[in-house]
Parts: structure tokens; C-alpha cells; sequence
């Protein structure tokens, strides 16, 4: 016998002799769970070692008195193998009737098919409870699974039925924040519900927080704002997880503020500033969590609540997180997944909105028909029943804009005429300070309204032009672009275009008071209509049944909106276009110093901040602390 196959005989030994039920479940997973290739860099025997973190998340399961678990957390830091742990728990030391919600069907069947079905192909103890998927025993398929002594439903909260089953003793609900309110209410309470009768039930709830919405009528103004997940949360008894400083040894939970950069070039070197000012830092991370512990903030209540974030990940570096934030601050849809996703916080869409004084006040001369800092000319155009309205939108850096030109062109769009004015408006040069030329390079047109098939065969004959055909979506968080469909013989592609994300970025954008990232510049001649137009919706929270859903709506139902509504398929434009940023700038850098036009300066707006690729000045060099270093604030 090697040295190994006698380790591994004595451990089964020791496991065999021990009652199942009285491990815990970290116990459970160092003992039986293997880790599948296709889910894991590093497949294998389950090590509590890796994400030390969790093991009193998932041994806080089953322990008297407690009856809900809370995780408010990011990705990449494990949450779903805890989840998975706590399953083949339930399913093989203590087996119990068990339900699982997911978000939506797709998601269910998805994690059904990707995670829980190689969990249990790879972990044996599992594989010999749950019947082969592949000899159609309906004991195993995708949407149940039934072991000696209990039976795991799977669900999803889009589904009242897949809900209102037996009574469950385990109940976990997963991406709660992502739960939609159905014609039965709230599918969190619904799930719960089934637990009712078990004295011992365990309810998981675990999300990555989404949008805290706006407070329900009556609530007092300064109220704050949580997510689903997040007022979970702040009911529990709100653990954090707090590590040593390597070199004070000042224990204190990590936070975003003190994970800071000397200048962008070396934002992937990002370090941790611990509370003393200590320098901390990636390579001392592992030592940290495995010294790490979690402290309460509240008196225990029977709700035993976890944040842990992509601060503490073993998997991703503070400077890899300092990169990400640099790109995604460069707009709010991004900015958003960060915020959720990396930094496991909820998101407050902007409520207040620039005013159309304030608007009107900004029209300026422009030095060219383009200005240098345009490096993307885009259109979107806006199809009424007796005419079209489009904006072509200069785009630079870091999403500043430029509106070049706004045309109401009149006429029926069942007739050619108004398509033809359309054409010659979008193929009409523009002219750059250089004395060079340049049109429209991509645009969108919307095909929701009127005159569909029109839309079609104008976006077919130009396809070649990048003019596309496009529709528009208003489901809160839907990406600006999605994926096109075929329409109409001959097939023309259609994009779907998320109104409410391009909407939030608009009206963000609207805020920025400086020339610089998302700046909008308007010209002297455009007329105040225009910036009504541009001010006449607002986001309103609606409330059914205790469950908030935010929507763009207009502020007069009467108003026109078409302004708005070029811009967002302006933007949908630039999305689909897609170009790269700084390869245009550097291009367009080149040509103005061939042209002896002048240096990158030159390229700059007045007033501008300095480029991101300005070297910091002498004072940001040495190691930062204080007020020198770099700032990460993101509102
Ligand atoms: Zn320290």
C-alpha cells in the first residue's frame, strides 16, 4: 500500500466511524466534496483553506436557534460551491426535503444542468444517492432530484406553481435580488412559506445585491435605500469579516475606499491602506483571511447575516479590481456592474436630473463643424406618422459627446421622399478644423413605431452604411445592445435596444457640469424645444404588492420625446459600432501631428482634466497615503 491509499483509507475509516449528522458542513465538504473540472481552476478535493471566509457561513447552517442565513455578496468569492456544500449536505448527512429558487426557468435549468449535476457526478457519496440522469429515471432530472430520506425541487421565483409545493425543511433562495413580483406576490415569501411547519427549517438567501429603489409613498425622505438582499441584511445580525494587518496587526473588515493606485498606468499594482496606514500588499492576502474572523455588528436574533465582497477574494487582486473600475467608471451601465458585482453593494439610479435652464445655459460655438475632440460620428433617427427626427451625435473619449445637428425632416414615410432627405442628410459631410471630412458611421432607426416595414427595407438597402434597424425594450437592467434578430425577406437584422440603461447613462451624462468623460456639448443653435424634449421623462418607482419596479416615464404624458429618444438610439448606434477608444485617439493624435497641427494638447478641450494618460505629477509618486493618493470614489 502506498502512503496515500493508507491516508485515504484511515480518513474513510475515521468518516465511517463518525455519525454523519454531527459534522458540520465545512466538515462535510473537506470530508466528501470534490470540485468539477468545468467549474473550477482547481478541481478536486473541497479545501475550506482556499476561501477560509466561508466555513462560518456554511457551519452557521443547522446550528440551534438559527433559522435564516443571509449573504449579501459579489461574485468571485465562492458563493455558489457554499451553496452547492449546503445542498449535498441536506442531500447525504442529513437528508431532508429540500427547494431551491431560482431567478427565472432559464437560470434553474442552467444551474441545474452546469453546477449541481457534475457536483454530483463528481462528489461519489452523491453519486450513489441520486439515481443516472441517463437511465431516465425520473428520480433525476433537471428540475428534481430524489435521494433516501429527501427530495431537492428545483424552481424559480417567475413561477408561482413550481413554488407552492410540499412542505420543504431546507429552503434556498438564490440571486434573491433578481425576484419579480408575480400575480401571487413576493416568490421569496411564497418559497418561505413551504418551511413553516419544520421547527428546524434552514432558509438560505443568497444575492448579489441589483438596484435599491426608490422608498414607497409615505416613507420619510431621508429613509435609506436597500435592495431585497441588502434590508435582509440590515435585519440580521450584519457579520463582516475581519482580518489581521500583516503589519500592525490591527484587525479591521476591508473596504473599497482603501484599496488605492499612485496614477492609472500602475492601477494594476493597486495596494490596501490599512486603518493605521500601513501599506498592504495582494501577496498578503491568503495569509490575512486564513487569520480572518467574522464579527457581528448586532445583538443574534435567529438571522445570522454575511457581506463578503471581491476585496477578500482569493481569486481576483486589488490591482485586477483597480483595472476594472477604471474601465467600468466610464459609464453608469458599467459602473453599476462593478458596484453589484465586484463591490457587492446595491445601486442608486440617479434620482435628481439636470434642468433645462442649466441645459439651455451650456449652447456653445463650436471651433469646427466638428470639434477635434469627436473621434465617432452616429445617428439615430425617431419615425412618426408624418415625419422623421433624427440627432447626429459626435462621440470622443470616455463618453463626451458633441450634438452636431438635429433636423426634423417632414413627409409621409410610406413614400420614398422623406427616406431619400434622410439619406442625402446622413451621406452630407462634415467638415473638421483640419479642413477634412467625415460622415455619419454608423446610426439606428427605430422600428417600434410607425411604419415598420419602411424602417426594414431603408436599413437593408444600407446595411453596407452601418445603418441598422433597432427597437426599443424598457426592462430595468437590459444592456444597451442585445444580440440582433433576423426580420422581413429578405432578413434584416434587428437590435433590441435597453431604453432604460441608455436613459440612466443620458441623464447621468446630463449631470456632468465640466467638459471631460461624459460631458454633453450642444451647440449655439439648437433651440429650446430640443432640451424640453430632452428633459421630458424621469424614472418613477411603482409599487405592486410590496415590490418596487423602476420605469422611465414622461413627465406629461402629453410632452414630445423624441430628442430623448434619438439620443438613445444614437448611443445604440456607437454600442453596436463598438470601436476602439484608444486606438481612434491615438490615430487621431498622429494625424493632427503629421498635419503640424499641434501637439495631444491641442486635442484637449479648454479646461479639460488631464488625460488619463497624463504621467501623475512628482507628489503622487512615492506610495500613497492621504490625501495624495489616487481616489476611487465613484459618486
Ligand atoms: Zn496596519
Amino acid at each position: 500500500m502506498t502512503s496515500e491509499t493508507i491516508t485515504s483509507v484511515f480518513s474513510e475509516a475515521i468518516a465511517s466511524a463518525i455519525p454523519e449528522s454531527s459534522l458540520t458542513v465545512s466538515q462535510w465538504a473537506a470530508t466528501y466534496r470534490f470540485l468539477s473540472a468545468e467549474r473550477s481552476a482547481r478541481p478536486g478535493r473541497w479545501r475550506n483553506e482556499l476561501a477560509p471566509y466561508l466555513v462560518e457561513i456554511m457551519d452557521t447552517v443547522g446550528k440551534p436557534g438559527i433559522r435564516e442565513i443571509i449573504l449579501v455578496a459579489s461574485a468571485q468569492v465562492g458563493k455558489t460551491e457554499c451553496c452547492n456544500n449546503i445542498l449535498g449536505f441536506f442531500m447525504h448527512a442529513d437528508p431532508s426535503p429540500i427547494i431551491f429558487v431560482a431567478e427565472t426557468e432559464d437560470k434553474a435549468e442552467a444551474w441545474s444542468k452546469e453546477s449541481l449535476a457534475p457536483m454530483i457526478r463528481d462528489t461519489p457519496v452523491l453519486a450513489n444517492l441520486v439515481g443516472d440522469a441517463r437511465s431516465r429515471d425520473s428520480n433525476n432530472t433537471i428540475g428534481g432530484k430524489s435521494f433516501p430520506g429527501g427530495h431537492l425541487a428545483i424552481a424559480h421565483a417567475t413561477s408561482p406553481a413550481t413554488l407552492s409545493s410540499r412542505p420543504r425543511r431546507v429552503v434556498i433562495l438564490d440571486e434573491r435580488d433578481a425576484f419579480k413580483t408575480t400575480s401571487e406576490g413576493d416568490p421569496a415569501k411564497l418559497a418561505e412559506k413551504r418551511a413553516t411547519t419544520f421547527e428546524d427549517a434552514v432558509i438560505v438567501k443568497v444575492s448579489t445585491p441589483r438596484d435599491r429603489l426608490e422608498l414607497e409613498p409615505g416613507a420619510p425622505p431621508d429613509a435609506r435605500r436597500f435592495t431585497a438582499i441588502e434590508l435582509e441584511y440590515e435585519n440580521s445580525d450584519q457579520r463582516k469579516y475581519f482580518v489581521p494587518c500583516p503589519h500592525c496587526g490591527v484587525y479591521q473588515s476591508l473596504a473599497w475606499a482603501r484599496v488605492k493606485w499612485d496614477s492609472e498606468e500602475t492601477a494594476g499594482d493597486a495596494y490596501y491602506v490599512c486603518e493605521s496606514g500601513c501599506v498592504i500588499e495582494h501577496e498578503h492576502k491568503t495569509e490575512m483571511l486564513a487569520r480572518g474572523e467574522w464579527r457581528a455588528a448586532k445583538p443574534f436574533t435567529g438571522r445570522a447575516g454575511f457581506f463578503i465582497n471581491e476585496i477578500y477574494s482569493p481569486f481576483v487582486s486589488w490591482g485586477a479590481m483597480a483595472l476594472n473600475f477604471l474601465e467600468a467608471k466610464k459609464n453608469q451601465a458599467t459602473l453599476k456592474v462593478f458596484v453589484n458585482t465586484s463591490l457587492g453593494e446595491g445601486w442608486e439610479s440617479i434620482t435628481q436630473q439636470a434642468s433645462t435652464e442649466d441645459l439651455e445655459g451650456r449652447r456653445e460655438e463650436y471651433e469646427a463643424e466638428v470639434p477635434d475632440g469627436v473621434l465617432v460620428i452616429v445617428a439615430g433617427a425617431d419615425v412618426q406618422g408624418d415625419r422623421i427626427e433624427t440627432e447626429i451625435v459626435g462621440i470622443g473619449l470616455d463618453g463626451e459627446t458633441w450634438s452636431l445637428d438635429y433636423q426634423v425632416l417632414v413627409g409621409d414615410p410610406s413614400q420614398r421622399q422623406v427616406w431619400e432627405d434622410l439619406k442625402h442628410l446622413w451621406t452630407t459631410p462634415f467638415t473638421r478644423a483640419d479642413g477634412s471630412e467625415v460622415c455619419v458611421m454608423a446610426a439606428a432607426v427605430d422600428s417600434g413605431g410607425h411604419h415598420t416595414q419602411e424602417v426594414y427595407r431603408f436599413c437593408r438597402e444600407n446595411a453596407g452604411r452601418r445603418w441598422y434597424s433597432v427597437k426599443g425594450a424598457n426592462t430595468p437592467g437590459k444592456p444597451i445592445i442585445s444580440k440582433p434578430s433576423l426580420q422581413g425577406r429578405p432578413p434584416v437584422r434587428l437590435f433590441t435596444v435597453g431604453t432604460e440603461t441608455a436613459k440612466d447613462t443620458i441623464a447621468a451624462n446630463l449631470l456632468v457640469e465640466e467638459p471631460g468623460p461624459g460631458y454633453c456639448h450642444f451647440p449655439v443653435a439648437r433651440g429650446d424645444d430640443y432640451f424640453k424634449q430632452l428633459r421630458s421623462e424621469r424614472p418613477v418607482t411603482r409599487y405592486t404588492r410590496g415590490v418596487g419596479v423602476r420605469k422611465w416615464e414622461k413627465i406629461k404624458p402629453s410632452a414630445r420625446n423624441e430628442a430623448l429618444d434619438n439620443r438613445v438610439y444614437a448611443m445604440a448606434a456607437c454600442a453596436i459600432l463598438n470601436p476602439n477608444w484608444r486606438k481612434l485617439h491615438e490615430a487621431m493624435v498622429k494625424k493632427s501631428r503629421q498635419a503640424g497641427y499641434g501637439a495631444e494638447e491641442e486635442l484637449q478641450q479648454p479646461g479639460r482634466k488631464p488625460a488619463a494618460n497624463t504621467p501623475p505629477p512628482q507628489s503622487f509618486v512615492g506610495r500613497g497615503r492621504g490625501p495624495n493618493s489616487f481616489t476611487n470614489g465613484w459618486r
